[in-house]
């Protein structure tokens, strides 16, 4: 097995395809992080692991180990840790390692890997509606970046991509969710043909640490980015609950318990300012520039769902 496996990955390092991905990828870290830099914004280094990691809201597998007698789950992702350090930073960003071991199937989406990088920012003081907007000048920002610098790479790939202009189109979740069913987002992404908004997401279909609307009790102040053309999902974020009684109704309504977030539980006792931010999938967004079906082919060591992998 491992012969055919190795051969597979060098087979793989030689693709054209993922040199062209790898230098997408080179020139969207270095757009991003100028974008956030030039806007206030400093650079934290990632958590690898940590005694509190974002619970998700759908069932994946638990990495956890002990080490002297402390138990670590690897990240998730970093969402605690930029709610708390943006309380003394309030403009922070990193390139955070998330580790999702999700189940097999997911192998079909062709968008999911265990193992992927996001861009995770969070803005202390900052509305839903800030985010947004800073969420749109910065897909812009990265856009018109890698078309300047990869014309050709992508030329070659056979992709046409355009740069969107803003503001991007709004929907809100059940409203597309009453019209188009339970698979409104592929519906809506495959019809798109520029990437487009989900806000005010069912408290039920997010996490406990999204903060519920005050108008419109069970709607969370949050938005999705979707990209067109079918590729789905490209950044999930929203304001945060940061009032104690709040926090621990809502961990309570999703039947987790106080012991699975007594770290993040120990900070919010200390006070919390309202804070928004959003992650985006780095993988995710070189795979739309490229216009690649599967997510692997712009990872050189690509964690598939159910594979064995290097
Ligand atoms: N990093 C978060 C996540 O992975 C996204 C966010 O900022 O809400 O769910
Ligand atoms: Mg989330």
């Amino acid at each position: 097995m491992e012969t055919e496996i190795v051969s597979e990955l060098m087979e793989h390092l030689s693709d054209k395809k993922l040199e062209a991905a790898l230098k997408v990828n080179t020139t969207v870290r270095a757009a991003m992080g100028e974008f956030l830099r030039d806007r206030g914004f400093i650079e934290i280094p990632p958590v690898i692991f940590s005694t509190v990691t974002d619970p998700l809201n759908h069932p994946v597998y638990d990495p956890s180990f002990e080490y002297e007698g402390t138990r670590y789950a690897l990240t998730k992702s970093m969402i605690f840790h930029k709610q708390i350090i943006v309380q003394k930073f309030p403009k922070i960003f990193t390139f955070s390692p998330n580790i999702r071991l999700e189940m097999p199937e997911k192998a079909r989406t062709g968008r999911h890997l265990l193992e992927f990088t996001q861009l995770d920012l969070e803005v202390k003081g900052a509305t839903r509606e800030d985010l947004i907007k800073l969420g749109e000048e910065l897909f812009i920002h990265t856009l018109e970046k890698v078309s300047e610098k990869h014309a050709q790479d992508l030329h070659d790939l056979g992709r046409r991509l355009s740069v969107p202009c803003a503001p991007f189109k709004r929907y809100k979740f059940e409203e597309v969710a009453e019209k188009y069913g339970s698979e409104f987002e592929t519906i809506l992404s495959k019809e798109a043909k520029e990437p487009f908004w989900i806000v005010d997401i069912p408290l039920k279909e997010r996490e406990f640490y999204d903060r519920e609307s005050d108008v419109f009790p069970g709607i969370l102040n949050d938005m999705d980015l979707i990209y067109p053309e079918g590729y789905c999902e490209a950044l999930s974020g929203g304001e945060r609950e940061f009032d104690l009684d709040r926090i621990m109704e809502r961990i309570r309504r999703k039947g987790q318990t106080y012991e699975q977030f007594k770290w993040f539980l120990e900070f919010a006792k200390e006070g919390l300012e309202l804070s928004t931010g959003f992650g985006i999938g780095i993988e995710r967004l070189v795979r739309y520039i490229c216009g690649f079906e599967r997510i692997e082919d712009v990872h050189p060591f690509p964690k598939v769902p159910g594979k064995v992998s290097v």
